[in-house]
């Protein structure tokens, strides 16, 4: 696990590797299913108002590719 910042927001990013990609998540970069297989990474803010339970639970899965343009 990293962290990053993005515009102004520290952020946590997971790599999700392919074999451990099991669901179908929708990609909010590219509003795109993440097919099972896919080697992804799932990404939660660090400085969530609402607490580390909270930003666990909104945690997004996004293409590689589509986090790295955001
Ligand atoms: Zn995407």
């Amino acid at each position: 696990m990293n962290v990053q910042f993005k515009h102004g927001i520290e952020w946590s990013v997971q790599p999700v590797a392919a074999h451990q990609a099991q669901k179908d998540y929708v990609c909010p970069g590219c509003s795109r299913a993440v097919q099972p297989g896919t080697a992804h990474v799932v990404v939660w803010r660090n400085d969530s108002i609402m607490g580390e339970v909270s930003a666990l639970a909104e945690r997004r899965h996004w293409h590689s590719g589509c986090w790295r343009a955001a």
